[in-house]
């Protein structure tokens, strides 16, 4: 099968208890491309400026991601910056620049569009639209969103989601799209608005799956020290996505382990700033966490 995925590519500075980066490689495209790169070759469609480092772009090709739909235009990258406390969980945007990001208007080249599975990262609802008018005959679109789409563009976004057949979030997203506080009322509305599966994140709680009768529970791998918790959700996404193209399936069975592989995939990219730690990553690591998951809920 195939995997696109749409989304940001960035420059972000990061404060956190345990320091301070500067422009350091971010974008939810970036840990989502890496973290599924583990299991498959994912295309991705985003946009650059031309201060955006060429290491990196090699990075991503010696990882097996297809760069086809990366665009280089003339001006700066997005720049995001962000202060989180002593919660890992909760943080500040100090600054969001767009850049280039501004003018950002997704083409997907040829071979992409017949791609199997679609992710529609944390970008404009609009855009995510947009992009699935460009897609021919898709088995799979997943969807995230953030805060800032569901309280500016509320109604791009709930017509993207009756599009989608997996919707991503986290839990206090989901809680407000749906004016909900209990979780599983919350899941059941995202399910009403048309997506077959709701994957909710809940930081160091783990991850929630639900389908119509369907409930799945991920628990987050114990760590006691978060470096950076930035980009957590999209490792997840890209763990999720990367392991249901590699099997080929995307029956109930499946998803279980793919959202086993997504919290693990998360569970790296929290213990160093930025993508270091997915950089650095191995393929056994990650079967060894899989199985302590495993272990850690067997009785
Ligand atoms: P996450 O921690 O998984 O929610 O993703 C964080 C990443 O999202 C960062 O690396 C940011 O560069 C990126 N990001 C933050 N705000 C936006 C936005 N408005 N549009 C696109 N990407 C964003």
């Amino acid at each position: 099968m195939s995997l696109v995925v749409v989304g940001s590519l960035a420059f972000d500075t990061l404060e956190t208890p345990h320091g301070r980066r500067e422009r350091i490689i971010g974008g939810s495209c970036s840990y989502f491309a890496l973290a599924a790169s583990f299991f498959t070759q994912p295309k991705i469609v985003a946009a650059v400026g031309e201060d955006f480092p060429q290491e990196t772009i090699r990075l991503f090709q010696e990882k097996g991601i297809d760069i086809q739909g990366l665009r280089i235009e003339q001006g700066k990258t997005f720049h995001w910056e962000a202060r989180y406390g002593d919660d890992p969980n909760q943080r500040t945007t100090i600054k969001t620049e767009l850049n280039v990001f501004k003018d950002f208007s997704p083409e997907l080249p040829p071979e992409y569009q017949e791609a199997d599975l679609v992710f529609l990262a944390n970008i404009d609802p609009d855009l995510q639209d947009d992009i699935l008018t460009q897609v021919k005959k898709p088995k799979l679109v997943a969807m995230d969103t953030i805060n800032l789409w569901i309280q500016s563009k509320p109604v791009s976004l709930l017509r993207v989601m009756e599009k989608v057949d997996i919707f991503f979030a986290n839990e206090e997203e989901v809680k407000m799209l749906t004016k909900q506080t209990n979780l599983i009322k919350a899941g059941k509305e995202i399910l009403r608005q048309g997506p077959s599966w709701a994957a909710i994140k809940k930081g160091e709680h783990g991850a929630l799956v639900m389908g119509k009768d369907f409930i799945f529970s991920v628990l987050a791998h114990p760590c006691e020290e978060v470096i950076d918790a930035t980009g957590a959700g999209d490792s997840f996404g890209g763990g999720f996505m990367g392991y249901l193209d590699m099997v080929k399936s995307i029956s109930e069975k499946e998803i279980r382990k793919a959202a086993v592989y997504g919290s693990v995939l998360a569970s790296f990219t929290i213990e160093d700033f930025g993508i270091e730690r997915l950089k650095s990553l191995t393929l056994p690591e990650i079967e060894s966490r899989f199985l302590e998951f495993k272990k850690r809920v067997s009785f």
